[in-house]
């Protein structure tokens, strides 16, 4: 056994990019490691590659929230200029359709980019608020006692 090497390889954080990059991806914004979610709508406490906790402080996803609604919305209101513009060009145009489209894309989009908008979110608040060092420290002890736990 003998004392083991110290878990926590992450030197610095990386950059705003970087971090938002790996976020796109549904990767771990501060490793870039993978495997964050238990299932699709449900993170991990942890990130396995780097002990990270992922939910930081209580409403920690309010931002996430409110990033899946804007871009939902921002899909929705193109949805409907071009609507209103095919209406305008032919007001006898059957709006069912159209309206089934809005459903759609009011529940598809915003279920679609929820991991994505998950660890993008990840992305963002780790670069406005970097980790502490208790963070750091918690971060590295849980990732030994996972390691241990072999899980
Ligand atoms: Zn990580």
């Amino acid at each position: 056994m003998g004392t083991s090497s110290t878990v926590n390889t992450i030197k610095r954080d990386a950059g705003l990019l970087t971090m938002i990059w790996r976020g796109v991806r549904i990767r771990c914004p501060r490793c870039g490691g993978g495997k964050l979610f238990k299932s699709f709508f449900k993170l991990k406490e942890r990130c396995p590659t780097c002990g990270y906790k992922i939910v930081r402080e209580e409403g920690f996803w309010l931002g996430g929230y409110v990033m899946n609604v804007v871009i939902g919305e921002g899909l929705l209101a193109i949805y409907l200029l071009i609507f209103a513009a095919r209406v305008i060009a032919n007001p006898d145009l059957h709006i069912r359709p159209w309206l089934a489209g809005a459903i759609a894309l009011a529940i598809i989009p915003p279920a679609l980019f929820f991991p994505m908008s998950r660890t993008t979110w990840m992305a963002m608040d780790l670069q406005m608020h970097p980790l502490e060092p208790y963070e750091v420290a918690e971060a590295d002890l849980a990732l030994e006692d996972m390691k241990r736990g072999g899980s």
